[in-house]
């Protein structure tokens, strides 16, 4: 047979590599929001991230909040804002923003870059 190297296909029976073997478990927190409708909605975020302050319900769409006895209004599809309506998600769009480049200096500062 002047074909001895016949090339192989993969190993049968090579075991994959489970996914939670190459991933370090990082410590996580759940966080829940309830929306206006009263959805339960539960993330999980790394356990120093701050929680962001509003989280779109998947049920519904609209904006949830931490606070069960106090979801946030609709911020979308409204006809009508007042201007402390405006300046009211404005300042809290900021926090969030605060709180997430904060987070995101943390994470930069525990991984060595600036
Ligand atoms: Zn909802």
């Amino acid at each position: 047979m002047p074909h001895g190297n016949v090339i192989r296909g993969a190993r049968v029976g090579s075991a994959p590599v489970r996914p939670d073997e190459r991933h370090h478990p990082a410590p996580r927190q759940d966080v829940t929001y309830w929306c206006r409708n009263n959805h339960r909605t539960s993330i999980r975020i790394a356990a120093d991230a701050a929680a962001p302050p509003q989280w779109d319900c998947p049920r519904c769409g609209l904006p949830a909040g931490q606070d069960a006895q106090n979801p946030p209004g609709r911020t979308r599809a409204e006809p009508f804002k007042s201007h402390l309506a405006y300046v009211k998600e404005r300042r809290t769009a900021e926090e969030g923003e605060a709180l997430l480049a904060e987070a995101l200096a943390a994470l930069r500062r525990r991984r060595g870059e600036s």
